[in-house]
């Protein structure tokens, strides 16, 4: 198919790995992370990680908005979704992930709830619209990618004057975790990863441009190459952060031209700047309490926040202790290291959001990853 398959040359991907290979400098360690859960998905689908020479390795980072929302913010959603009249929409990603005591929304609405799957939040308005009766909340997550749309929600139920809409707010930037991840102050355990630098975000990237990372970058002296989620894209980018670590430089550079600007999508960003406001405080799950690191409505917009109207106060929820999702996130762990990988914990039975969402390292790795780790143990095994 064009314009996909021309992104997916094995022969060209390979040429550039043999360029990965010819220059990166043997007696180092490159370490890089991709930050988005779409890069995780495209490299271990596509075997990038195996292309790679033994000195260039790839870490997971916090990039899936399912796997950082912690679970205490499931429950509010949970017990948001038992109130009579109330109708959750959420998208079908979210049905799974664990919350407190087993519980999740998917048996939530087997025990009654009123709990719908959407593909967008438009769906959730014209719900509401279409059903005066009932209280639609769409339960709102991700990066900077779907904040737009939900911004454009709340405008459009504005306009239409509805009583019966809010949104629960769960929407996080991405500059912030970077920065977590890159320094030390309030992380769990105090631990932190060391990488050479970033593949940045796709699709947060057409929003909100490379000029976030800019400054990032030289403080922390770590390049980021913002790439598409095509395999060709992220091993271009992987060769781009190798010559850039060669030359001892930090620079953030754009691989994925045909959709990121520098400045990204000022239409988009006037619109979430109209409907949203930081937070001053918001946990994410596996790196704590980040200040300002979340979006809130606006009190101008204070009747389509279901958090006000419903009075929502996040109680602390601790996550299975034997689940590594934090560790995870974080590219302090790989998901096979986790001793519930393939044991308890498949996506049929995740323990942790990690293995829920498709963008989760843990449910990439087990959706392809766990074949090469078989793969290889039975290569070291015969060589024995
Ligand atoms: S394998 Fe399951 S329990 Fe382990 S980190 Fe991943 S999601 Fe959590």
């Amino acid at each position: 198919m064009k314009y996909i398959d021309e992104y997916r040359d094995g022969d060209l991907a390979r040429s550039i790995a043999a360029r990965i290979a010819s220059e990166a400098i043997a007696s180092r360690h490159y370490k890089f992370m991709e930050f988005c859960g779409g890069h995780t998905h495209a490299i271990s689908r596509y075997g990038i990680a195996d292309l790679l020479p033994s000195n260039v390795e790839m870490v997971h980072g916090p990039g899936c908005p399912v796997c950082v929302l912690p679970i205490g913010r499931i429950d509010d959603a949970i017990r948001l979704a038992m109130r009579p009249g109330v109708t959750l929409c959420t998208y079908a990603d979210l049905m799974r992930v664990p919350a407190s005591g087993g519980a999740n929304l998917l048996k939530a609405k087997a025990a009654g709830a009123d709990i719908r799957m959407i593909y967008s939040s438009m769906d959730a308005v014209l719900i509401a619209e279409a059903e005066p009766a009932r209280h639609v909340v769409f339960f709102a997550i991700g990066f900077e990618t779907t904040t737009p749309s939900t911004a454009l929600s709340i405008g459009l139920a504005r306009r239409k004057q509805l009583t019966n809409f809010s949104v629960f707010c769960n929407h996080v930037l991405t500059p912030v975790a970077i920065r977590a991840i890159l320094g030390t102050a309030n992380l769990p355990n105090g631990k932190n990863i060391l990488v050479d630098g970033f593949i940045g975000p796709a699709h947060v990237s057409t929003v909100i441009g490379t000029a976030p990372y800019v400054e990032l970058a030289a403080e922390f002296t770590k390049p980021v190459v913002v790439a598409g989620f095509e395999p060709l894209d992220v091993v271009q980018a992987i060769l781009i952060l190798i010559r850039q670590v060669n030359e001892g430089r930090s620079d953030v550079e754009n691989q994925y031209i045909r959709a990121v600007t520098a400045e990204g999508n000022l239409i988009a960003q006037r619109a979430i700047a109209e409907i949203f406001e930081l937070r001053d405080m918001f946990e994410w799950r596996g790196l704590g309490d980040l200040p300002a690191s979340a979006l809130r409505l606006r009190a101008a917009y204070a009747q389509f926040d279901a958090e006000q109207r419903f009075e929502i106060i996040t109680a602390p929820a601790a996550d299975n202790p034997a689940c590594e999702c934090g560790d995870v996130l974080r590219g302090l762990k790989k998901p096979a290291e986790c001793k519930l990988f393939g044991t308890v914990c498949s996506p049929e039975t995740p323990m942790g959001s990690c293995m829920v969402s498709p963008e989760g390292a843990c449910a990439a790795h087990w959706t392809y990853g766990r074949f090469r780790d078989k793969a290889k143990a039975g290569a070291i095994r015969a060589a024995a």
